[in-house]
């Protein structure tokens, strides 16, 4: 079996595993790494059908140029398909604002959709000779692990293992050949209870001192996971941005999620903003949770613009802040690009580490109860990090090199 990463070894982001099985092609993930413009993975030959693990565009990005290109369909669970197709349609509607070349369109998009085969959750699938099964990944409402039974492959492309609000933690499944993601080689996280409590405290300070609290949320998963937590704990918040409808995809899909009930009634008591009035209402009230979730864009510039010089308030950033992102500068030097002006915030910024990846000895513990023959490692800047603790053949291959097991 030859297999080899188009994108996505050495790095984190733009996914593509090739793998050619006899006289198959076929392809795990097919990613991009959203930007302005984005970076893209090397071009895929032609492949018989493709298999996504989750929704984030670093591994379904380049979807629609696959699945257009080659009519090849494409095997995920039926979430999966619903929120690519949101972040698709908000990509290419950033793409032609920006005025950068893109790689498909709204025609191919539509191919692509037409050429998805979805499961409800968890499912079975046997078709050409393979024998897939879909796993519970942990990490987005819809991921899942990916087991190929019949070439003894198991892809963990993004997973988290822990209990959240929102999923239960991955279980890990025997397999012979693994592939693991390394966001967080060499990197613990805050014990995630522990976590909560001090966002939760932080919060009651600044609303205590008569502050406002503006927290910048992915759309896919952080939203509902921290509107879920501020239901619980008794806060009123305000919702604005993408997370509402996306919220919507994961209760019509059910089985995907933890607890459809306890989702249902915190989206059901937060108030989502619909115009600028809700967007003035949002702000007098408080609590404000709101996209993007790097502030690269979307409402949350509006609500930051509005608080940053009252030193009372706070931005608090719940997620990780990628190199060259407006978050990452706000993080790093109080600084954010306002609609192309950049201006100091002056304001509170704190950071609160609510991760949708396995950590470290997460990542170690994983691996060790998949016991493995051999393990390759991608989706990682860090990946000798694992290398180091892990007791099976291991393999960090480049993008583009052709690898045997
Ligand atoms: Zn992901
Ligand atoms: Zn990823």
């Amino acid at each position: 079996m030859n297999i080899k990463f188009l994108g996505g070894a050495r790095e984190v982001g733009r996914v593509g595993i090739l793998i050619n099985y006899g006289s198959k092609n076929l392809l795990v993930d097919y990613g991009l790494n959203p930007g302005n413009p984005p970076s893209y993975p090397e071009a895929a030959p032609p492949v018989d059908f493709v298999l996504l693990s989750h929704a984030h565009l670093d591994h379904s990005g380049m979807i629609p140029w696959v699945a257009s290109h080659y009519n090849a369909k494409v095997y995920s669970t039926l979430l999966t398909k619903e929120i690519s197709n949101v972040l698709y349609d908000d990509m290419l509607k950033i793409a032609e604002a920006n005025g950068y070349p893109f790689p498909y369109g709204k025609e191919e998009t539509d191919i692509s959709l037409n050429n998805f085969r979805c499961f409800e959750s968890y499912s079975e699938i046997k078709m050409d000779g393979m024998d897939v099964k879909f796993h519970p990944a942990g990490h987005i409402p819809g991921s899942v692990m990916i087991e190929i039974k019949n070439l003894e492959m198991l892809f963990a492309c993004d997973i988290n293992t822990i209990e959240t609000n929102l999923l239960h933690g991955a279980k890990p499944v025997k397999a012979k050949n693994l592939f693991i993601e390394g966001t967080y080689a060499g990197t613990e996280h805050p014990d995630r209870r522990e976590l909560e409590k001090e966002f939760l405290d932080e919060i009651d300070d600044v609303i205590k001192k008569g502050g406002k609290v503006v927290i910048p949320a992915f759309a896919v998963g952080r939203s509902q996971e921290l509107a879920m937590l501020l239901y619980k704990s008794g806060y009123e918040t305000w919702l604005d941005g993408m997370g509402s409808k996306i919220a919507d995809l994961m209760l019509k899909n059910k089985k995907c999620i933890k607890s459809p009930d306890k989702l249902k009634k915190a989206m059901k008591s937060v108030n989502i903003v619909y115009s600028n009035h809700g967007r003035k209402l949002a702000l007098k009230s408080g609590i404000v949770l709101t996209t993007s979730g790097m502030l690269n864009g979307g409402p949350v510039l509006w609500y930051v613009d509005k608080i940053k010089d009252d030193p009372k308030s706070a931005v608090i950033l719940t997620g990780y802040q990628v190199e060259g992102t407006n978050g990452r500068m706000l993080l790093e030097r109080r600084e954010i690009n306002m609609y192309g002006v950049r201006e100091k915030v002056n304001c509170n910024v704190k950071f609160f580490d609510f991760s949708a990846h396995a950590g470290h000895s997460q990542l170690i513990k994983f691996i060790k109860d998949v016991s493995p023959e051999n393990v390759i490692i991608f989706h990682s800047e860090n990946p000798m990090a694992l290398a180091e603790e892990i007791d099976a053949n291991v393999y960090i291959p480049n993008n583009g090199e052709k690898i045997k097991i």
